[in-house]
């Protein structure tokens, strides 16, 4: 199998684009097959190297790898006019010099006039210039388009996804597929490409199926073999309307920015118009490889749903080691702008850190945020927090975090003992242990909401974790 993936680079890799590729890939690797990247840049106004650059940093940050190319179509396009131009010579294409205001013309009163079909109106009017006339406008440099001579009968091919499809070619009209400019369109310069780099398999979203029968009838006059083809449904936003960039962040690049992990962006992408056949949601890129198949690639459209991707990345933060873990934290710190010198804390408290805040984290740009209070300062207290925890009582929040204080002093600094400590004091003070442990969390976090206080105070050390205490019995003395 050779398969390929082939972006126009007019924007940036985004949820759709990157789900065909993926779909090609899985194939190629499952079957021992060649992916093959080619770029398709024949629409000057609108490509741009930046965009190229972000499709092959959004393919590479997935590990959607490629065994060929990235070949660019531009290159191609002398390969292109020649297919035109031969089809041309063999009399399977025609020199249109109708202008295209006349065409419009006629097109428009053929309509008014109540004619159904005007897909052979461009041929009924470019063939009114006689043969002997329409070489002399040529060779006098007259422009022209190049039309394909659509044939009369059936389009058909038994689609990957879709099954039998046929097109009747009465609808198809006479496509251009040499512009009088000179430049080949789209439709003749993919059956080129495909055709040069022996293409087998074609896969990719459904807005192109009505190219296909156009595309089956260039390889049919060029005298190549017909791929395959399979047209993926499309993806939905959670609004049910096409995925657009109505709804956000479409770019692959926006989740990476936002702490997605490559394995679980892929594993969503995956579950995008495929299924396994059960009902299991986490699979590795390897079980992916080994399970994806056509045949269970849905035939309906699919609801992208972000929801469902922040909550299958949290599972595979859950499950990353606790150096992977590390280093992605500090990289999400890194894209927040803190420098690794401004993290106050040893390698050591760190992996505890960011051990302790992946169950509780979707996204490492949530993690970054939840680990600002360990990693630098506490700056403010969250009102609601305090609120609820301190000044509801002030006068016994100071004499728990007091008694608190002057026990931490003195306390081993390890799990047991620490909990064992705070457990007994709750016992000496008379409250219930969450009547310790939440206001020492606000002092500590700044929040209500953490990891379990033990792994709170190892993170932030004795030292730290004494002056917060410290500076949280002042705050509240203060603000009496
Ligand atoms: N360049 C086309 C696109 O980005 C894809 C062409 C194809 O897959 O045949 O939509």
């Amino acid at each position: 199998m050779r398969l390929r993936f082939a972006p126009s680079p007019t924007g940036y890799l985004h949820v759709g684009g990157a789900r065909t590729a993926l779909f090609n890939w899985l194939l190629a690797r499952r079957g021992g097959g060649t992916f093959v990247l080619r770029i398709e840049d024949t629409d000057r106004d609108r490509s741009r190297p930046e965009h190229v650059e972000a499709i092959l940093n959004g393919l590479t940050w997935l590990g959607i790898d490629w065994d060929e190319g990235p070949y660019f179509q531009a290159a191609g396009v002398e390969r292109h006019r020649a297919d035109a131009l031969r089809l041309l010579a063999e009399g399977r294409a025609y020199r249109d010099f109708t202008p295209r205001e006349e065409f419009e013309r006629a097109r428009d009163a053929a309509v008014a006039a109540g004619s159904g079909a005007v897909t052979r109106l461009s041929r009924d009017l470019a063939t009114r210039v006689p043969p002997a006339e329409q070489e002399r406008r040529a060779v006098a440099g007259d422009p022209f388009a190049v039309r394909f001579l659509v044939p009369d009968g059936t389009t058909s091919w038994r689609d990957l996804v879709h099954g039998d499809t046929r097109f009747a070619n009465a609808e198809i009209d006479d496509f251009v597929i040499l512009r009088s400019d000179g430049t080949p369109t789209y439709n003749l310069a993919v059956v080129s490409d495909d055709a040069h780099t022996a293409i087998t398999h074609v896969l990719r979203g459904d807005d192109h199926l009505s190219n296909t029968p156009k595309q089956i009838l260039l390889y049919e006059a060029l005298g190549h073999p017909v791929p395959a083809f399979g047209h993926l449904p499309m993806i939905l936003g959670p609004d049910g309307k096409r995925l657009s960039k109505r709804h956000g962040a479409r770019a692959v690049e926006a989740f990476e920015g936002e702490g997605v992990v490559a394995d679980a962006m892929v594993n969503f992408l995956a579950l995008l118009g495929w299924s396994p056949g059960t009902d299991e949601e986490l699979l590795s890129r390897d079980e992916l490889v080994e399970r994806f198949a056509l045949e269970r690639v849905l035939k309906k459209e699919s609801v992208f749903d972000p929801a469902k991707l922040f909550w299958m990345n949290g599972q595979y933060i859950a499950r990353m080691a606790p150096v992977e873990l590390a280093a992605a934290l500090r990289d999400a710190l890194g894209r927040d702008g803190v420098a690794p010198g401004e993290i106050a804390l040893n390698e050591e408290a760190f992996a505890r850190m960011a051990a302790a805040l992946a169950p509780r984290s979707r996204t490492f740009t949530e993690m970054a945020r939840m680990s600002r209070p360990y990693v630098g300062p506490v700056r403010d207290y969250d009102p609601k927090a305090t609120k609820k925890n301190w000044y509801r009582d002030p006068a016994a929040t100071t004499r728990v975090l007091t008694a608190v204080r002057d026990k931490l002093a003195g306390m081993a600094w390890e799990p047991d003992a620490l909990e064992g400590e705070l457990r007994a004091l709750a016992g000496e003070l008379g409250v219930g242990a969450g009547q310790v442990f939440q206001p020492l969390r606000v002092a500590l976090t700044g929040v209500a909401a953490s990891p379990g206080i033990f792994d709170v105070l190892l993170i932030l050390g004795r030292e730290r974790s004494l002056a917060r205490v410290q500076r949280a019995l002042l705050s509240i003395a203060g603000s009496q």
